[in-house]
């Protein structure tokens, strides 16, 4: 592995050299004011990038999966029932979280490939007359396929039923590089991660919850301890943590969300998809196929790309990093050996999406595959030339 090259692995995704120094702090007192000026910043900042006007927003020193237990443990009781579909390695992670906790999932198994069936979600809810479903599972951006899901129409389905049931949503590889919108989709809690969109290193698990989910916390009675939200917040009231928190992280989000919010939102948005659009132009020149079935699904923060039959795509990853020193994303679970991932998210420009697509032909040329080098990233110049960046200005 080289320290000079970007890293194409959809999280941990590449630092801006800001966030690493913002990181990088002295040591300072985390029960005090000082703390407090860090701290409740970061948490305005990660609720705007939400999209919410009143999301109780909450970080524990974690990952994504912390964030996932956080929502489940402090809303739900054990032999509670929630409804999940199974479309790839993070969805599935997130059904065995609850079945470990011992929660009843109602699983609607989805094609690797194929988003959220809001349809089944629908019909499922409507069936659900006496309101046992506690809680709806939607993970945002299957990271493992490649597939993005609609979680308006996970809304409507709910709403359409007129179920009371919450909606808990993983955002943790869309959250901060794809629109998410937690007021207006009626999320009641949101999950995500500092290592993907907010481009730090990994450490904070970060959630928002809804005035209905903190209302839930009130009857759940799943053991809870170090994801306690009434414990944190007791803590934020007075500037500190139930423990020692990781100050130089929440330092690294406070600045994160700045940087996100000075490039504002939609614009962060667009350059994911305009990125995306130029992997996926080379995609189509190497004539393969992504892992995800149709454009309405397509993610703007991995591509998940299928090689021939027989060939192990796993080979490209273990190829780019041993000859060329640079991280690709494997495949996982069901497409393991079957997918290789160009993660395109965080902090990324044009030109560094140029030098991946670069890599993965020439590893593809390598090993044999019936690529033409050039092809893709051709295709890629094509697509940035005809759809130039926004102005550099205040690039991280
Ligand atoms: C990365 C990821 C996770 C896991 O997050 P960790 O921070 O590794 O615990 C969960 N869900 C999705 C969709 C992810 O991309």
């Amino acid at each position: 592995m080289s320290f000079q090259n970007p890293v194409f692995i959809p999280g941990p995704t590449n630092i801006p050299e800001s966030l690493r120094k913002a990181c990088d702090m002295p040591t300072i007192d985390h029960r005090s004011p000082l703390f407090g000026q860090i701290l409740h910043p970061a948490r305005e900042g990660v609720r705007k990038v939400l999209k919410s006007d009143s999301a109780e927003i909450f970080i524990f020193p974690s990952t994504g999966t912390g964030g996932w237990e956080t929502a489940l443990t402090n809303t739900l009781s054990a032999g509670d029932t929630v409804l999940a579909a199974r479309n790839g390695m993070f969805s599935h992670r997130w059904i065995d979280m609850c079945q470990r906790h011992g929660l009843k999932v109602d699983i609607v198994e989805t094609a690797w490939g194929e988003g959220l069936p809001a349809d089944r979600y629908a019909e499922i809810l409507a069936a659900d007359t006496a309101h046992e479903i506690r809680a709806v599972l939607a993970t945002h951006n299957e990271t493992a396929t490649g597939v993005k899901s609609d979680i308006a129409a996970v809304r409507r389905a709910l709403d359409a039923a007129g179920h009371p049931a919450m909606l808990f949503v993983d955002g943790v590889s869309s959250i901060a590089s794809m629109d998410f919108r937690f007021d207006e989709w009626g999320v009641d809690v949101a999950v995500t991660g500092s290592q993907k969109g907010f481009m730090l290193p990994a450490g904070l698990a970060i959630v928002g919850f809804s005035r209905k989910a903190m209302d839930a916390t009130r009857t759940g009675t799943l053991p809870r301890t170090f994801f306690d939200v009434h414990d944190m917040a007791k803590g934020y009231a007075s500037n500190a943590y139930p423990y020692t928190p990781a100050v130089g992280l929440l330092n690294g989000l406070n600045q994160a969300c700045d940087l996100l919010l000075r490039e504002g939102l939609e614009n962060v948005f667009a350059r994911h998809h305009r990125i995306a659009e130029g992997v996926r132009a080379a995609v189509r020149a190497w004539g393969l196929d992504l892992c995800a079935v149709d454009p309405s699904v397509y993610s703007d923060t991995v591509s998940a790309i299928r090689t021939p039959e027989g060939f192990n795509a796993t080979d490209i990853v273990t190829h780019a990093a041993e000859k060329y020193g640079v991280a690709f994303g494997v495949g996982l679970g069901e497409v393991a050996g079957k997918v290789f991932r160009i993660g395109h998210l965080g902090s990324l420009t044009d030109v560094m999406a140029l030098s991946g697509i670069a890599t993965a032909e020439m590893c593809m040329a390598d090993l044999g595959l019936d690529i033409k080098l050039g092809s893709g990233v051709a295709a890629a110049q094509d697509y940035y030339r005809g759809h130039p960046a926004e102005a550099h200005k205040d690039a991280a």
